[in-house]
């Protein structure tokens, strides 16, 4: 890039290595001696240190890696309680299945949650989200799912809205309402689908607090065809949809929220070949979310091998949530990822950066380190970006950089 003699910086990084994770650019797209500099928050700069424009504050890097600020795609991290009970009992022997049955799983998270006012929600978040700030995650996704009625499905999202005004983090937003059957409509499945569809759809979607829809299609959650409606639903309101698919059975959801051009479609263990295809022919994403693989010791590996060969998309995110993966360590996951999953240290960082702003419909404004996106930076202390998926439980982040701040 010329150096442009005009252009006067709020504030430039420079001579660090800069791994952009530009689209397309081979080697994670590499600057050996970079600068990044910030105007109003964007990216303006982004280049070599000697094309480097000029500057109100310049931050000498010595050499340090930056990146793009971390992107986490797929948390619940707004939710009552803790399952630590539960994990007891799954160590001695219980199943999911047979938890959820006994009236544990997501309805005991359910009875905390309803139980929980908007401010302690957000109390009992932010150590979590502050975990994952300090891995230097610069945008979250949070989910819904927990309250399973109108009033606090809503109150979780504001809640979780709440969390951007806490922290210098973006917020993204999911309403996650088929989640779970709440015990009002047991053995009503469609009437509770039918209620969401028609009755909170429209409240969420005039409340303006989700930037999304979501689903878990799953025997223990529900059918595709009950999935269907609910993305009817949000298309009906101009609600981009996501999905939890093929994580403990084959029910063909990823296929069905590639036809809705989802997002992304998130876990997919037991995805199948055409399910593939028909993600990598909508441009959805695949999510992966090896905590959850790990913590339930889940034996079935998705088709990574597929994934890449048809060019889907893959993000890695932690899927935070208190029964099946209770992890708040980004790195951790992209660790997992390529021990568990088999992904290259390259799929890792694309994973929680350029492909996670893809997976919330943010690819044009955030994920890599490019003019115009906003100016949301990692930088670390590490000899190369390889070792954030390399090490565990080590966390070298040496400055975190959200909005040019
Ligand atoms: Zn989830």
């Amino acid at each position: 890039m010329e150096r442009d003699s005009a252009m006067l910086c709020d504030r430039i990084w420079t001579h660090a290595r800069i791994a952009t994770l530009r689209e397309g650019a081979p080697d994670m797209g590499c600057i050996e001696d970079g600068a990044v500099g910030t105007v109003g928050g964007a990216i303006v700069f982004a280049g070599n240190a000697a094309d480097a424009p000029d500057a109100r504050e310049v931050i000498a890097c010595e050499g340090r890696w930056i990146t793009p600020g971390l992107i986490d795609c797929h948390t619940h991290l707004i939710h009552g309680g803790n399952r630590a009970r539960e994990f007891e009992m799954r160590l001695a022997g219980a199943s999911y299945e047979e938890i959820a049955r006994a009236g544990g799983g997501i309805l005991s998270t359910m009875k905390a949650t309803r139980a929980a006012s908007e401010a302690e929600l957000v109390a009992s978040a932010l150590p979590r989200l502050d975990a994952l700030i300090a891995e230097g995650v610069t945008t979250v996704e949070v989910k819904s799912g927990y309250g399973l009625n109108a009033e606090t499905e809503i109150r979780m999202l504001r809640a979780a809205r709440r969390l951007g005004g806490e922290r210098p983090v973006r917020v993204e937003t999911s309403f996650l309402g088929a989640h779970a059957l709440p015990p009002e409509y047991a053995g009503d499945v469609d009437g509770y689908i039918a209620m969401l569809c028609d009755a909170w759809m429209p409240q969420v979607a005039a409340s303006g607090l989700a930037d999304a829809v979501d689903a878990f299609c799953e025997g223990i959650g529900f059918t595709a065809e009950q999935t269907r409606r609910v993305f009817e639903a949000a298309a009906r309101h101009g609600l981009p949809v996501k999905l939890h698919a093929e994580q403990l059975s084959n029910r063909h959801g990823a296929a069905l929220a590639a036809t809705f051009r989802a997002l992304s479609a998130d876990h997919l263990e037991y995805l199948d070949e055409d399910g593939v295809a028909a993600l990598a022919r909508a441009g959805t994403v695949a999510t992966l979310l090896p905590g959850a693989w790990y913590f339930m010791r889940e034996t079935k590996l998705p088709p990574v091998e597929g994934l890449r060969r048809a060019g889907v998309p893959i993000a890695i995110a932690t899927d935070c949530n208190p029964g099946t993966s209770p992890l708040t360590s980004l790195l951790l996951a992209m660790n997992m990822g390529a021990t568990l999953f088999g992904l290259t240290a390259a799929e890792c960082l694309a994973g929680v950066t350029r492909h996670a702003a893809r997976a919330l419909g943010l690819g044009d404004r955030i994920g890599t380190i490019e003019v115009g996106k906003s100016c949301d930076l990692a930088i670390w202390d590490i000899e190369s970006p390889a070792e954030l998926v390399y090490r565990m439980g080590f966390n070298p982040l040496h400055a975190r950089i959200w909005s040019g701040q």
